[in-house]
């Protein structure tokens, strides 16, 4: 017998390539998973975007790869629903079984969707690299 359990939780991962800052993704994700109720033992892939913010995700799994356009276009409150959405994947939600709103990434009655309340305070800023 063993005297302690090892816990096997790596936690989340995250593998940022996009030009962010990791500590913003950090928190905006770890605020993300605990409002679909999703564990933190993921690995979710960042990339820059040439177009539009968009993602894809296990279903079921444990791997999000998501792809953040540039500073300009990038909108925290589709990121939210894009993150959501792709969380509900890993946890084997298919389209079917999401509501409009999430199965569209909040694309579709853009005036009318309001910014997801767990993504109202949080902003992703640019990685600063002022070492290099
Ligand atoms: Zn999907």
């Amino acid at each position: 017998m063993y005297a302690k359990k090892i816990c096997k939780c790596k936690g989340l991962r995250i593998i940022n390539k996009s030009i962010y800052s990791n500590k913003d993704l950090r928190k905006f994700f770890i605020a993300g998973l605990n409002k679909v109720g999703a564990g933190h033992d993921r690995v979710i892939l960042v990339h820059n975007s040439r177009s539009i913010c968009h993602g894809l995700a296990d279903c079921p799994g444990k791997g999000i790869e998501l792809w953040l356009p540039r500073p300009d276009r990038l909108d925290i409150r589709e990121l939210a629903y894009v993150f959501e959405h792709e969380v509900l994947h890993n946890l084997g939600v298919e389209h079917k079984d999401m509501s409009t709103v999430l199965s569209s990434c909040g694309t579709k009655d853009d005036d009318v969707l309001a910014i997801p309340n767990w993504a109202k305070n949080l902003t992703i800023r640019i990685q600063n690299r002022s070492k290099h």
